[in-house]
């Protein structure tokens, strides 16, 4: 789909995903992702711009697939990571990683 990332300092393919970029499983080399990613305009429900690491809030009850329960309007989530695909939002929520659409959380 997209060019494989490989390490600038060993380049050793297929890095560990960091909050903001990528960490070399083989030299240990952190590095920020690449800004054309498609990742650096993503809005919360109120057109602010998010990012990986921050803070957000749930404003609808969301359904999960294929699991028990759902996200409760209202949820704090503390560290949100984005990802690309039409659900921006990975984060960890009640100990379980789940997919979230940006468009129903607002930046706390
Ligand atoms: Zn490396």
């Amino acid at each position: 789909m997209s060019d494989a990332v490989a390490c600038p300092i060993c380049t050793m393919p297929d890095p560990l995903d960091a909050v903001d970029g990528y960490e070399c499983a083989t030299c240990g080399h952190e590095w920020l992702g690449d800004p054309d990613d498609g990742l650096s305009n993503i809005v919360d429900a109120n057109g602010n711009v998010l990012a990986s690491g921050d803070a957000v809030t749930v404003i609808k009850d969301l359904k999960t697939d294929g699991k028990v329960g759902g996200i409760k309007s209202g949820t704090k989530i503390k560290s949100i990571r984005l990802v690309p695909g039409d659900h921006e939002i990975d984060a960890k929520v009640d100990g379980r990683q789940l997919l979230i659409r940006a468009a129903f959380v607002k930046k706390a």
